[in-house]
């Protein structure tokens, strides 16, 4: 069986959790030549690095808040997975809009967004008057409309991330397991953890797995691991929901940032796989961590109040949405009232030899990671010494077969999502399977190499994570099951009687957590959309510009040396 394969070997690393985190500790650990395990209790990219924003972003947000240090991070790692990442990690342009009684709005934004791009080595924005900025953005409101400002992020595709990073790790000698837990930790006669005892969630066996560093990498469950050590719990969890519409009928060319009317946090309108999400929410997360999170009632009506308010033309509708997602974000707990004044930035605490790494974003994975293995470097003293410039995703030098069935953006597409693998993907075809999936711009052969190669167990994992038909499709993509389940048949072994049992769990998952609350449940959203006001939120701004002219004095030399050795905004405890 699958785990017995590592219970007699010691481990440099024991990662416990197949998130981002973990999948870049696991990377930077195998390309130094540790000897890695990573282990995940359900599946990889389970947890929220399947449920994000999707954004490879400095977060301009983080700069409003004065975060230089997380901002800087960020934008650097950005630009790095652009380089390095094309057809997994893609430019995506963001729009501003500013209107009468914002004060001093065009002036403040060009102040914070010069610092944005100066960040990041570039000059990617612009400002437009009135009449451009509604051609970039022809279905936002344009009472009052003074103009706007475009500028350039990225996004991605968070579970294809994680994935890409695990088999580069594995391709480099890592080891990484789904549905395997860690159900608690081991001691040495020091009392410090030496490893931990685990669990296939596939076939109930039990091991012990040993390793001279043991890394809590669980996000918003890390306090489960830590309170085995004696810890006070730390984390706050804090749910943000998302909502997916076709994008012929929520059209936006590029990413629309704007104030919520109720509150001032910032929405945005997102292009991303042919659909438009919208969110995020920022809520606390009452509901056991164990279940799958959903949106709220009260969510879908905060998000919808943001789409009247803004994009009032459009007429949307409950019913016009496809599905939504929700993800529960492990912020570091400082008591602040508002959820969204708490700190992103990630920590690394060390208790016992117990190494809890997390918070942070996906897109600064890459520091985290070697933030962790500087944490355990007292642990591993013959470690090689972690080099800060190395590559988050490997160069892809192969040619796809495939010949005039693959266009461009597709052979792109597929060299970003399975790296090296994507020849083997092609090849794996069969006759018709280089065609998209309807309604999507994934093909089918994708479906067929995810359940040949890519670890899936549950039906779930494929149609969810692997490909994201039950994000992308009505009802998860159920018009589409019949020839899904051939596939599975084919490539996974599945009989009737496993079909239909994976069938009927991946419906319900669909109907209780990827789809809308009851509609006689949601608060009137219109109401709400009417009574707000638009948000004044030019003091944020100004702070931004104040520091900003502090900051560009100061980042001429200091980033030139920063750029050799990048370090996280992190605090190491
Ligand atoms: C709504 C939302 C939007 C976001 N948008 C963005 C964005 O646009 N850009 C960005 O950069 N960041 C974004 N983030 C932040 C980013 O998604 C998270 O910081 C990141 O995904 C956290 O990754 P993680 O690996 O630490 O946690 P997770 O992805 O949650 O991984 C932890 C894993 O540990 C596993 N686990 C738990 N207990 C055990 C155990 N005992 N044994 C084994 N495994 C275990 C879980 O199953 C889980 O898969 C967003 C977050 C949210 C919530």
């Amino acid at each position: 069986m699958r785990l017995s394969e590592y219970t007699n070997r010691e481990f440099d690393l024991l990662i416990i959790g197949g998130g981002i985190t973990g999948a870049g500790i696991l990377r930077e650990g195998a390309r130094l030549g540790l000897r890695c395990l990573l282990v995940e209790r359900k599946d990889f990219a389970w947890g929220t690095s399947s449920r994000s924003s999707k954004l490879v972003h400095g977060g301009l947000r983080y700069l409003k808040e004065g975060r230089l240090g997380l901002t800087l991070a960020s934008v650097q790692e950005r630009e790095q997975l652009l380089a390095e990442g094309a057809g997994l990690i893609d430019p995506l342009g963001f729009l501003l809009a500013t209107y009468e009684g914002d004060k001093g709005g065009r002036w403040l934004m060009e102040a914070g967004l010069t610092v944005y791009d100066l960040l990041a080595l570039q000059w990617s924005h612009r400002h437009y008057g009135p009449q451009d900025f509604r051609m970039l953005a022809p279905h936002l409101t344009a009472v009052g409309l003074k103009g706007g400002f475009r500028y350039g992020d990225a996004q991605t595709d968070d579970a294809r991330l994680v994935l890409r990073v695990i088999q580069e790790a594995v391709a480099d000698g890592g080891a990484a397991l789904n549905y395997v837990s860690a159900q608690s930790l081991i001691r040495d006669e020091n009392g410090q953890v030496s490893g931990a005892v685990v669990r296939d969630e596939l076939s109930g066996e039990m091991a012990v797995i040993s390793a001279k560093v043991v890394i809590n990498a669980t996000g918003v469950w890390a306090d489960r691991l830590r309170a085995d050590m004696g810890g006070e719990p730390r984390i706050r969890p804090l749910r943000g929901s998302h909502l997916i519409f076709p994008q012929w009928r929520f059209p936006v060319a590029q990413a629309v940032g704007f104030m919520h009317p109720l509150d001032g946090r910032p929405v945005f309108i997102i292009p991303w796989e042919g659909v438009t999400l919208v969110g995020t929410t920022d809520v606390d997360h009452q509901a056991d961590l164990d279940a799958e999170p959903g949106i709220s009632a009260e969510e879908v009506a905060y998000l919808m109040a943001a789409i009247e308010s803004q994009f009032p033309g459009l007429n949307i509708i409950l019913d016009d949405a496809i599905s939504s997602f929700a993800g529960v974000r492990p912020v570091i707990d400082t008591g602040k009232d508002d959820p969204s004044q708490e700190s992103r930035d990630h920590v690394v605490w060390q208790e016992s030899g117990l190494l809890t790494v997390t918070g942070g974003k996906l897109t600064t994975f890459r520091l985290i990671a070697l933030d962790a293995l500087k944490a355990a470097r007292h642990l591993l003293p013959e470690m090689p010494e972690p080099d800060a410039e190395t590559p988050a995703l490997n160069p892809v030098y192969v040619a796809l077969p495939g010949g005039e069935y693959l266009d461009e953006r597709t052979r792109r597409r597929l060299l970003g999502r399975y790296g090296a693998q994507a020849a083997q993907l092609v090849a794996a075809a069969h006759p018709g399977e280089l065609e998209p999936i309807p309604g999507t711009a994934a093909l089918w052969a994708e479906l067929r190499w995810a359940a040949r190669a890519e670890a899936v167990a549950h039906l779930d994992d494929l149609l969810l994570r692997r490909v994201r038909l039950g994000l992308l499709l009505p009802q998860g993509g159920a018009s589409l099951l019949p020839r899904i389940r051939a596939v599975c048949k084919a490539e996974l072994g599945w009989d009737d009687g496993r079909w239909r049992a994976e069938e009927s769990a991946y419906r319900e998952l669909i109907r209780c957590c990827y789809s809308l609350p009851e509609r006689a449940a949601i608060p009137d959203w219109r109401g709400m959309a009417r009574k707000a006001e638009p948000v004044n939120d030019s003091w944020r701004w100004k702070w931004a510009g104040v520091l900003g002219g502090t900051a560009v004095l100061l980042l001429a030399g200091w980033l030139a040396r920063r750029r050799k050795g990048v370090k996280g905004s992190c605090r190491v405890v």
